[in-house]
């Protein structure tokens, strides 16, 4: 930090904004300033704003439809989506996919992203300051693809784009606001691998999903 700021002053700035330069000393994202996905995905570019930067293969920054009505957002990359730099290919996100065709859609159809974009190592769960250095980008995410619904994928995705402590059991089924899209929050396709019984729950949730975006589509 001490040489940037000494590069600073020799370039002849006199003014720092602090709170545009985040703790690795690298630009902070100003909300609103990205025109589209494609250049907000070289911001965050080779990021270096927390420590999941030094133990990642490939930043997860998310795909699908940049125009989506609906919108999947899980907690972190794992060890496939690492490898392959995409969300939900492993086991988990096979599941995905046959939720999302469920509903009547393709995965193309729809957007997947993550709250973090680098995958925390053993899969261990995201730290406070890799949420709070993250969430620029995810909020920025949601702005430009706007969509009606945004649907959280297991009890982080939920806790984290609602910011509250909340447990899923309470959420989830349950219509929520944020960021100016209703919030569906659901279980996390991971955990009804290894607790199928709950499927049921989820595909309870996904209707509600479905049947208010076909709702808003006649509507429009
Ligand atoms: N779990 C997640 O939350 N996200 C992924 O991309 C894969 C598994």
């Amino acid at each position: 930090m001490k040489g940037e700021l000494e590069l600073f002053r020799d370039l002849g700035v006199r003014d720092l904004f602090l709170d545009r330069i985040s703790p690795g000393g690298v630009p902070a994202l100003s909300p609103g300033s990205m025109p589209d996905l494609p250049s907000l995905a070289k911001f965050v570019a080779g990021c270096p704003r927390c420590k999941l930067s030094k133990s990642r293969t490939n930043i997860v920054f998310g795909q699908g439809n940049p125009h989506a009505d609906l919108m999947f957002v899980g907690e972190a990359p794992g060890r496939d989506e690492d490898e392959q730099g995409l969300a939900f290919v492993g086991r988990a996100g096979q599941l995905l996919t046959k939720i999302i065709e469920a509903m009547g859609k393709k995965r193309g159809d729809v957007y997947i992203a993550n709250c973090l974009k680098c995958r925390p190592p053993n899969n261990r769960n995201p730290e406070p300051d890799e949420v709070a250095a993250c969430r620029p980008f995810l909020e920025e995410q949601i702005r430009l693809i706007s969509p009606k619904v945004i649907v959280t994928l297991g009890t982080f995705a939920a806790q984290a784009l609602l910011e509250t402590d909340e447990p899923i059991g309470r959420m989830r089924g349950r219509w929520r606001s944020a960021h100016g899209a209703r919030v569906m929050p659901t279980f996390h396709p991971a955990f009804l691998l290894r607790s199928p019984e709950r499927k049921k729950d989820v595909w309870e949730d996904m209707k509600l999903v479905r049947d208010y975006l076909a709702a808003s589509e006649r509507k429009a």
